[in-house]
C-alpha cells in the first residue's frame, strides 16, 4: 500500500497513529498522543500543519528543538 498523507497532526489522529518524536541531540524518544495534540492545537488556535507542530516541540530531556517527528505504530 502507498503511504498515507500525514501533513497535519489531525491526520495522525484520524489514522489512529500517535506521534513519535526523536531528539537528534540526545536520542531521547517520546510518543505523544496525536488526539490530545490535535485538541491542544484547536484550543489554542495553533496550526495543525506538521512543520508548525514540529517547530513547537522540544526535547523533554535535554531541551533541544532539533527533533524529528514520525508516526508511532503501537
Ligand atoms: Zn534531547
Amino acid at each position: 500500500m502507498g503511504s498515507k498523507r500525514l501533513d497535519l497532526i489531525s491526520d495522525y489522529a484520524r489514522h489512529g497513529f500517535n506521534l513519535r518524536v526523536d531528539c537528534r541531540a540526545c536520542r531521547h524518544t517520546a510518543v505523544l498522543n496525536a488526539r490530545e495534540l490535535t485538541d491542544t492545537c484547536s484550543k489554542r488556535g495553533w496550526s495543525r500543519v506538521m512543520a508548525a507542530v514540529e517547530a513547537r516541540l522540544k526535547c523533554r530531556k535535554c531541551g533541544s528543538r532539533d527533533v524529528r517527528c514520525g508516526p508511532s505504530f503501537g
